[in-house]
Parts: structure tokens; C-alpha cells; sequence
């Protein structure tokens, strides 16, 4: 794959300091871009300058919502080479999600290809603060322009990047969370495992709710029999009860996390007792009041790790670990991001150098 036809900025943007770094606010100077025609397959992959996206009002995506995304991030690491994390997971992932949105797949290389492309083109936007990354959002929508309902015959492919600050400036900090018996998130059949537009759209109801009930994140609750976690937020969930550490099993409603996924195996490398199983907001409440509920916390690439210092529910709330960063959530969070900035040896593999362009 590649190199792909680029045109360079005559422009390049003033870069922001890394200390001013916050999520998604900044794109860098270029993007990647792919289109695909029914009978043509995809084709004509490019990186061009940044800017707007020209869509006539009638295609299709601003009106039924066919889009997908993936969230991965690059980290310049102490040694000066820049690293993609599990970049092949999460080009599957996509196409994952592709299927469940009757989205043409693209072939992982290409996917990757453009990764690399992209990032060794604008890998001066790579921020050298620690903490600080640079996020990568591969995204397809439809592009048909008509009004039926019907899955698309045209699609764009594009992946942008954004320099992002330290998710923790000062240091890992547990957040509030209520669990919701009023919003649910997804179902079995519907469209929980694909990272697509419509879940977040309809998520931020929720999210409201629990902002103006004090809470940071909602905890979401299976949608048949109002019990079970499902997620919390953009996050995995994991509780960690005595010796035990439990997450929701991948069945159908939730998202495959590659953090949560990286983190399972961590703690079985450790020799933790690790369990996917369903497990009930009652059963998590009972632990918090016996107080055998010893951590609890979301992973996700934005953060790592969030753990979670205060759970809500119908009106209870237990504190968890007194408010503060469990033992394990801290153990996964340095092991990962020690990975991530290539600071310990890699035993999964899990990082790639980008290859930085002259
Ligand atoms: C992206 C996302 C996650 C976390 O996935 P990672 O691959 O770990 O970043 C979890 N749940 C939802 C709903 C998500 O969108």
C-alpha cells in the first residue's frame, strides 16, 4: 500500500502549545481520504490539506444517520519513535462495525496504510508532552444523495487526527457515576456493538440527566430486564469484588473494547481471577454495602482507565475504595501506557513504530 497521492498544505497551521492541548478541538494539516462506488469498489485513496467536506443536503448520512467510527491514538515515546496502539484491532473493529452498519469493508492494510501515511506525514503534530497523544478518527459515512432509506451505494472514507492534552493532568482522579433506570443504551439485535453515530446521539439524553444529577458519566443497564451493566458512558466496564474482577461478557450489546480487551489480558498475565459474566446492579450495590466492592472503573482509549470513586443508583450512593484510585485500576493504567510510550517491553506486541516521513 501507498505512498498515496498527496497534496501538501501551502498553509501549515500554528501548532498549539502541548500544555493548551484539550480533546478534539484541533485537526492537523492534512486528512486521508477514499471513496467507494457500488461495481467500483473503493478507490482513489489520497491525503489532501485539511478542510471542510462539500455534501449536498439531500446525502443520505445527514438524514439516516449510515456512519462508523474508530478511536485509536499515537504516542511519541521517550526513545523519540511514535507508536500506533493495537492499530490492527482497531482497523478490524472498524470493519466490524462496517458489517453491522451494511457498510462495505475496507482491507485492514489499506486501513492501516492510511494510518501510517497520515501520521508520518503530520508527525510533527504529535505532541512531545507526557500524557499528551495524538488521536486518530477513521471515519465512513454514506454518500448517496437521495431520500429513500436504503443502504448506501456510495461512501467516503476519511481519517483526520487531533493533538490531544494528558486525559489526567494531575494524576488519575476517580469520577461519580449513576447507574440509569430510565435510559438504556442498546439492545440485542440493534446496533451496540458497532461504534456508530446514532449511539452517541442518542446517548447524550442520559448524560444529561446524570450531569444535572451530579454525576459525571451514566452507567448503562441491559435494556430488557433493567439489571444487568452493560457500559459506562463511552467506557467498559470492570468491578472488582474481593479477589474477583468482573466485566460484562461480549453479548451482543456492548462494544469490543481494545482497552478493555488489553486490559483482560494484562491481569490473566498477572495471574488475577478474571471473569466475563453478567453481573446485576444489585449484586454490585450489595458488595458496595458489605464493602467487599473494592474498585470499579471504565476503560476506553480516551482515558485508559477511569475509576470510579462514588456509584449512584435509585437514589443510594456508595463510595467506592474511599474515593480513590484502586489498586488494580492504577497497576492497568501504568503497565498500558508504559506500553503505549514504549517505556516497557511490549510482551503482546501490541505497539507499531509509524514510519515518520522526510
Ligand atoms: C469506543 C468505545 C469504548 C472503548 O473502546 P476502546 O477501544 O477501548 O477505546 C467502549 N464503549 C463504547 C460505547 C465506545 O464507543
Amino acid at each position: 500500500m501507498g505512498p498515496f497521492p498527496t497534496t501538501r498544505t501551502s498553509a501549515p497551521k500554528q501548532k498549539p502549545a502541548d500544555d493548551a492541548l484539550a480533546f478534539g478541538k484541533v485537526m492537523t494539516d492534512h486528512m486521508f481520504l477514499m471513496n467507494y462506488e457500488e461495481g467500483k469498489g473503493w478507490h482513489n485513496p489520497r491525503i489532501e490539506p485539511y478542510g471542510p467536506l462539500s455534501l449536498d443536503p439531500a446525502t443520505s448520512v445527514l438524514h439516516y444517520g449510515q456512519a462508523i467510527f474508530d478511536g485509536l491514538k499515537a504516542f511519541r515515546g521517550d526513545d523519540g519513535q511514535i507508536r500506533l496502539f493495537r492499530a490492527d484491532r482497531h482497523a478490524e473493529r472498524f470493519n466490524r462495525s462496517a458489517r453491522i452498519m451494511c457498510m462495505p469493508e475496507l482491507p485492514v492494510d489499506i486501513i492501516r496504510a492510511s494510518f501510517d501515511a497520515l501520521v508520518g506525514l503530520d508527525a510533527d503534530w504529535v505532541p512531545r508532552k507526557p500524557g499528551t497523544s495524538l488521536y486518530l478518527r477513521p471515519t465512513i459515512i454514506a454518500t448517496d444523495v437521495m431520500l429513500g432509506v436504503h443502504p448506501a451505494h456510495s461512501l467516503l472514507y476519511f481519517l483526520i487526527l487531533s493533538p490531544v492534552g494528558s486525559y489526567y493532568k494531575e494524576g488519575v482522579k476517580p469520577v461519580r457515576i449513576l447507574a440509569s433506570d430510565t435510559h438504556v443504551r442498546a439492545v440485542r439485535g440493534g446496533t451496540g456493538e458497532a461504534k456508530t453515530a446514532a449511539n452517541y446521539a442518542q446517548s447524550l439524553a442520559g448524560q444529561q440527566d446524570a450531569a444535572r444529577a451530579g454525576y459525571t458519566q451514566v452507567l448503562y443497564l441491559d435494556g430488557v430486564h433493567r439489571k444487568y451493566l452493560d457500559e459506562v458512558g463511552t467506557m467498559n466496564i470492570m468491578v472488582r469484588i474481593g479477589d474477583e474482577v468482573i466485566t460484562p461478557p461480549l453479548a451482543g450489546t456492548i462494544l469490543d473494547g481494545v482497552t478493555r480487551a488489553s486490559a483482560l489480558q494484562l491481569m490473566r498475565d498477572w495471574g488475577l481471577a478474571v471473569s466475563e459474566r453478567p453481573i446485576t446492579i444489585d449484586e454490585v450495590m450489595e458488595a458496595g454495602r458489605r464493602g467487599t466492592l473494592r474498585e470499579m472503573w471504565g476503560t476506553g482509549t480516551a482515558a485508559v482507565v477511569s475509576p470510579v470513586g462514588t456509584l449512584g443508583y435509585k437514589g443510594e450512593d456508595i463510595l467506592i475504595n474511599n474515593g480513590e484510585t484502586g489498586e488494580i485500576t492504577q497497576r492497568l493504567y501504568d503497565a498500558i501506557t508504559g506500553i503505549q510510550y514504549g517505556r516497557t517491553n511490549d510482551p503482546h506486541g501490541w505497539t507499531s513504530v509509524v514510519p515518520v516521513a522526510a
